[in-house]
């Protein structure tokens, strides 16, 4: 069975705003752009390699609106699942809404997914999300808002106002990566949980590919999450390369957890760590990767109940 492929797709890294906890924040020195028809070669040659969904992010990707457009046509002649990541500025009026949610819609896209959060709010009124969302229920796009949150009180009325609204969200935990990377942080005691990550491939505007886009080249003294630039090798390549590395498949499927006490972390202190932190932990350190890959075809694999 072909294994699903999906990937998010840096088109650009420019934003308009600045978030106080962007994790693309410093994924790349300045800003970058991929070349519009680059961009394209590259969306038809994922579609010949099976790529079944594609999800526009990194910066701000509707400051680009008419060449993402053009992307998600092509998405749509390829049968590729579309979606844009976008934090709602241009939802200023409902009016300007209507217009825009109307145009995604015409040119087929999947799925809108609304970034918000109290730092995306501090530069962008949350109205704009409520009247985005209120255009996608009625040109019936499919669409979800994605509220960012440190778990903390402050985010008690950004919560509410989008329940007074009867608004769809998920809170996605903050990842303390990026800009957020200087954040205090209040200590977590999970539950002894697994830490399993599907991992999602993310390709850079500078045509680098990544085995996870929420860290990508952040693993600094390993690069364990880079998986090559498009320059010089092909997608079906480095998708092969996420797909048959043996430890981003443990990751997968054993999950983190499992992988640090293998490597004799302490119960206690596994379960103040949060996933991305774990990862990091492990996978950004020479000692623990030479561990880990050494025994990750013997003791680790059956390091399981
Ligand atoms: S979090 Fe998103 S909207 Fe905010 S600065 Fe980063 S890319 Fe822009
Ligand atoms: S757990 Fe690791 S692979 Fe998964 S999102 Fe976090 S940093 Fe990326």
């Amino acid at each position: 069975m072909n294994p699903v492929r999906q990937i998010a797709f840096g088109y650009s890294t420019q934003c308009n705003i600045k978030c106080g906890h962007c994790v693309a924040a410093d994924a790349s020195p300045g800003t970058a752009k991929m070349d519009f028809d680059r961009a394209k070669d590259i969306i038809q040659e994922m579609a010949r390699c099976h790529v079944t969904g594609i999800s526009f992010t990194a910066g701000e990707p509707l400051l680009f609106f008419d060449d993402i457009c053009k992307l998600i046509q092509l998405c749509r002649e390829k049968g590729i699942y579309s979606r844009i990541v976008t934090n709602g500025y241009w939802a200023k009026t409902r009016e300007h809404a209507d217009r825009v949610v109307s145009e995604l819609m015409s040119n087929g896209l999947s799925q809108l997914r609304l970034s918000y959060s109290r730092w995306h709010q501090q530069h962008s009124n949350r109205e704009n999300i409520v009247h985005a969302a209120l255009s996608c229920q009625e040109h019936a796009l499919d669409y979800f808002i994605s509220f960012v949150t440190d778990f903390s009180k402050k985010d008690d009325s950004f919560e509410q106002f989008l329940r007074d609204h009867h608004l769809k969200f998920f809170p996605e935990p903050v990842i303390y990566f990026g800009r957020a990377g200087e954040f205090d942080r209040q200590r977590v005691f999970t539950d002894y949980r697994p830490n399993v990550c599907s991992m999602n491939t993310y390709l850079s505007p500078e045509l680098d590919m990544f085995a996870c886009c929420d860290a990508a080249n952040r693993f600094s003294k390993t690069h364990f999450l880079y998986l090559g630039n498009l320059r010089n090798d092909n997608i079906d390549t480095l998708f092969r390369k996420t797909e048959t590395h043996v430890l981003y498949h443990l990751i997968r499927t054993m999950g983190l957890t499992n992988m640090a006490s293998y490597l004799g972390f302490k119960a206690r202190e596994i379960v103040q760590y949060r996933k991305c932190e774990l990862c990091e932990k492990l996978f950004n350190s020479k000692e623990n990767l030479s561990i880990l890959t050494k025994s990750a075809t013997s003791d680790l694999f059956n390091w399981r109940r």
